[in-house]
Parts: C-alpha cells; sequence; structure tokens
C-alpha cells in the first residue's frame, strides 16, 4: 500500500503545519507537561513540514493531530475546502468535537499573540 505521505504537496503540507500548530498550541495550554511527549514523525515529507522544531504533545493530542494529518492527506476534493464549509464531515466521532475545541481556543490565541500569519493561512 502506498504511504498517504505521497499526497502531501506544499499545500497540504502548509496545511498540516498549521494544524499543528494549532494542537501544539491548545495541547500547551490544556493538558500537563509531563503528560506530553515528542510528537513521533516517522516520515522524512513528513518531517520535513513539522521538523524545524520538536513537536510535544499529549497521547490524545497525539492521536487528535495523527488522525487530523490523515484525514487531510485523504480528503478526496482538490482542491480541499475549509473542513467547516465542507459537506462531508471525515473525523471520526469524538474527534470531530475536540478539533472544533482546538479551533476555538487556537484561533483567538494566536491573534492575541501576535499569530496573524498562521491565522490568515487557517481562513482563506
Ligand atoms: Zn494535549
Amino acid at each position: 500500500m502506498p504511504s498517504i505521505f505521497e499526497r502531501l504537496d506544499d499545500k497540504k503540507g502548509k496545511d498540516v503545519k498549521v494544524l499543528s500548530d494549532f494542537i501544539a498550541i491548545f495541547c500547551r495550554q490544556h493538558h500537563r507537561a509531563e503528560a506530553r511527549d515528542t510528537f513521533p514523525i516517522k516520515d522524512a515529507r513528513l518531517l520535513n513540514v513539522l521538523g524545524d522544531k520538536e513537536l510535544v504533545l499529549c497521547r490524545d493530542c497525539s492521536r487528535l493531530l495523527s488522525h487530523g494529518i490523515a484525514k487531510l492527506l485523504l480528503c478526496p476534493y482538490d482542491p480541499k475546502p475549509a473542513c467547516r464549509k465542507c459537506e462531508t464531515h471525515c473525523y471520526a466521532p469524538g474527534y470531530r468535537e475536540r478539533m472544533r475545541e482546538v479551533m476555538r481556543f487556537s484561533g483567538p490565541y494566536m491573534i492575541k499573540h501576535g499569530r496573524l500569519d498562521l491565522m490568515f493561512h487557517y481562513l482563506k
């Protein structure tokens, strides 16, 4: 079976990076530091996208990020619509609610902390 990371082009790479930034902010502000560990990156293409700094997440957030990355890469639409505008709700139950919570928290957090560059990318 071909690796889903073959689908990791520039556009999806940026989306994956934003996803990881959002989840990392949420995790840092909500979950205990002792529960966090380095997010395992086994694919060179993914490392290329995320590897500029170590990504440290708790286990739940790691799962959420893995799920989000897989769904993003497997998205059947081209170009991929913004998830909240999409008719296909591809996230597994539970993940979707958690991702929404992450977006609701991390979006405003980024604006408050001057990360408008990331926000603009996300809203595009
Ligand atoms: Zn977490």
